[in-house]
């Protein structure tokens, strides 16, 4: 048993290690075989039509609204109860962001939500999948057809989830609810290739367009050339044109050909988590002043996070004071999250602040993430619950 547990951690095998290690003998460091193989795969995986991989979640979001054409005068609504990433890919692109309070149950925005914080100049909405818990997107996507804006899913959270509409399931990225699904596989995602992420979509044009961004703006396709403004002049093989400014976004063959190696291990490592977060229910669902978390009815949930709500006032017991003697029994925990809209940087830029989204901001005050993933033995997992336990009903 590992000395302390971490709330997230990667599993990596010899597979991985091997894949990784023939590419370093390979040809191609970058941007070579391994990252085509990697967008087919985790296309096919979701059930999208395009994959598009770039070196983090965040690169996700950001090029997902600059393909998307969202930019200045435009408005963007995203969730409270997030990581920064969504908020940001929305001011990193000039637009104004606005944050939508969550349900108490799921922790995800909903249409009312959205609505209720709606304005004229909305033209997106960054629906985050809290925790692996897929959106109701069949409204969500309702109101945002409507009302003329797209609808980009951050699904760091949701590789592996699927929900149930039209009487089919339809796995998160694969879905047409969603303009764009964004992945992230940071270490402590549901697979990793140590920085990156993934932008998928049925859209063509949005694929193209995300590559660009990726990449410079910059193109090779003669098809799409403007050429440079002298008649007559020769394009030859050598020629390439920027016609956008874009980034250096692009993910590495080093990092796609471990991507491939843990794509495979999903299946498996969904089921582990669930395993682990029904053990957890069973054995929290019991405990005074804890809420254990709830899954809506058809879906199913790859469970990037395990939150307990715990009501540390009627605990007598701070949330430090919690953390601290749960880190000396060896089990890490986090809190996921600070609500965005009470940053400094979005309270000072548009007077947002407490009493904004009361949910989100009860939830904070209470949420306490325990540790799950794939790799944890039962001993382990008994660990983490023996210490909760005996911390939470001292
Ligand atoms: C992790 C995460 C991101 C950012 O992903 P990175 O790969 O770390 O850039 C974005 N949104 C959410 C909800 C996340 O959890």
């Amino acid at each position: 048993m590992s000395d302390f547990l971490p709330y997230g951690r990667q599993a990596i095998d010899d597979d991985d290690i091997a894949a990784v290690v023939d590419v370093l003998r390979s040809d191609w460091l970058t941007t070579g075989p391994k990252v085509e193989e990697f967008e087919r795969n985790l296309a096919e995986c979701c059930g999208a039509r395009h994959a598009v991989a770039v070196s983090s979640g965040t690169a996700a979001l950001h090029v997902s609204l600059l393909a998307a054409g969202i930019g200045f005068g435009d408005r963007v609504l995203t969730s409270s109860l997030t990581f920064l990433a969504s908020a940001n890919c929305a001011e990193l692109v000039g637009a104004a962001v606005d944050f939508a309070d969550v349900d108490p149950g799921t922790h995800n925005v909903t249409a009312q939500s959205l609505a209720a914080c709606w304005s004229d100049t909305v033209r997106a909405i960054v629906a985050v999948d809290f925790a692996g818990q897929p959106c109701d997107m069949p409204r969500i996507a309702d109101l945002a057809r409507r009302r003329g804006a797209i609808v980009v899913e951050d699904a760091a959270h949701a590789l592996g989830s699927a929900f149930e509409y039209d009487g089919r399931w339809h796995r998160v990225g694969g879905h047409p609810l969603a303009d764009i699904t964004t992945f992230s596989f940071h270490p402590v995602k549901t697979i990793t290739t140590g920085e990156g992420g993934a932008i998928l979509t049925d859209d063509a044009e949005l694929a193209r367009r995300c590559r660009l961004y990726r990449n410079h703006g910059m193109t090779r396709d003669r098809a799409e050339f403007e050429g440079l403004g002298r008649p007559g002049e020769e394009i030859g093989p050598w020629h390439y044109e920027m016609q956008n400014v874009g980034l250096n976004y692009r993910l590495s063959d080093i990092q796609c050909a471990l991507g491939i190696s843990q794509l495979r291990k999903l299946e498996g490592w969904v089921s582990r988590r669930q395993g682990i977060v029904d053990r957890y229910n069973a054995a929290f669902r019991g405990l005074p002043r804890v809420a254990t978390p709830c899954r809506a009815s058809g879906t199913r949930c790859a469970w990037h996070l395990y939150v307990l709500e715990i009501d540390f006032e009627a605990l007598c017991m701070s949330r430090t004071a919690v953390m601290e003697e749960l880190r000396q029994r060896g089990v890490g925990t986090q809190v996921h999250y600070i609500p965005v809209h009470l940053q400094p940087y979005y309270r000072r830029k548009y007077g947002y602040g407490p009493g904004k989204c009361p949910t989100a901001e009860a939830f904070y005050r209470r949420c306490l993430s325990l540790p799950l993933f794939p790799a944890m033995s039962d001993a382990e997992v008994e660990h983490v619950v023996d210490a909760v336990r005996e911390v939470l009903t001292r």
